[in-house]
């Protein structure tokens, strides 16, 4: 990062941020603005949705916030961005919803010994695994936010398939989801990745020879993606597949043989590292991925 690039966070302390919005009528303010038609209203108004009898109060607090999450438009206050992005992080549940431990049946049948599969939720960690082996086939964090306005199991397992898959190929792609700032991406191998998550017992793809390593260069991101996720991302392979009557919408990633399946992704040289992921064994529709997870060849497409 340059000099110059830093000068734009000049003067804007983060800790200040979150300090002047910790605050119950301050988040009461954000939050009421958020729900509001335009997400704007008038002084006596806002005071109102808030609950704040005391007006000089009540404005003493408008001030703080003002400027940096709020601003004043004629006779209205409104949400500025910070203002959304403060209430999205809020209402993503992640700071006061707890959510008890989740177990959901899915459809689709373990790889390794067909038992059924259930989505589990612990400690803001949805995964995929097998009652009877308990076998992960996959896992990625997923906030309480998942569980909000959704009353069907099967929709909040969709959320999780669709929002982990968003995450994953956009960290893949260079783009960080969370603060929009560059990823890197290299493959790694089993030993690599298995040292470094020594704190996951059950790892969901370490049965495969290598996995994407996403971090993000500026923020906490960072996740081991199975190489499969990049074919979901190249026009060619999910065409082809369509053709022959596949659509990788109707399958969550878990029912994805190319990124479960540990016997469709075989290295084929290993420095630099490239490896060959299979998406359908009997076309021979297969896909080279480089060592920055990127799609170096595809064979065996239908036009
Ligand atoms: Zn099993
Ligand atoms: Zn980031």
């Amino acid at each position: 990062m340059t000099d110059d690039a830093d000068e734009t966070t000049a003067g804007r302390d983060p800790a200040d941020a979150l300090l002047v919005a910790a605050h119950e009528i301050r988040l009461g303010i954000l939050r009421a603005l958020w729900r509001a038609e335009n997400h704007a209203l008038p002084f006596s108004d806002l005071r109102r949705a808030v609950g704040v009898r005391d007006a000089g109060k009540f404005n003493y607090h408008l001030s703080k916030l003002e400027g940096r999450f709020v601003t004043h438009v004629e006779d209205r206050y409104e949400l500025l961005y910070p203002g959304h992005r403060l209430i999205d992080a809020v209402q993503s549940g992640v700071f006061d919803r707890e959510i008890e431990d989740t177990e959901i049946a899915v459809a689709g049948a373990c790889r390794d010994c067909d038992g059924d599969l259930v989505f589990t939720y612990r400690e803001f960690i949805g995964r995929v695994r097998c009652r009877d082996c308990e076998e992960t086939m996959l896992g990625y964090p997923f906030d309480p936010g998942g569980f909000a306005e959704r009353d069907d199991e099967a929709a909040i397992v969709r959320a999780f398939d669709r929002r982990t898959r968003r995450y994953w190929r956009s960290g893949t792609d260079g783009v960080c989801l969370v603060c929009a700032g560059p990823t890197e991406v290299a493959l790694v191998d089993e030993a690599t990745t298995l040292q470094a998550l020594d704190r996951y017992d059950d790892h969901y793809a370490s049965d495969q020879p290598v996995v994407a390593a996403v971090d993000c260069q500026h923020c906490s991101f960072y996740s081991y993606v199975p190489v499969g996720v990049v074919l979901l991302g190249h026009p060619g392979v999910v065409g082809s597949l369509f053709r022959r009557g596949f659509d990788v919408r109707d399958r969550h990633l878990w029912d994805l043989p190319f990124v479960v399946d540990a016997d469709r992704v075989t290295l084929a040289e290993t420095d630099p590292k490239r490896v060959v992921v299979t998406a359908t064994p009997a076309e021979k529709l297969a896909a080279t991925v480089d060592e920055t997870a990127s799609i170096a060849e595809v064979e065996g497409l239908v036009g």
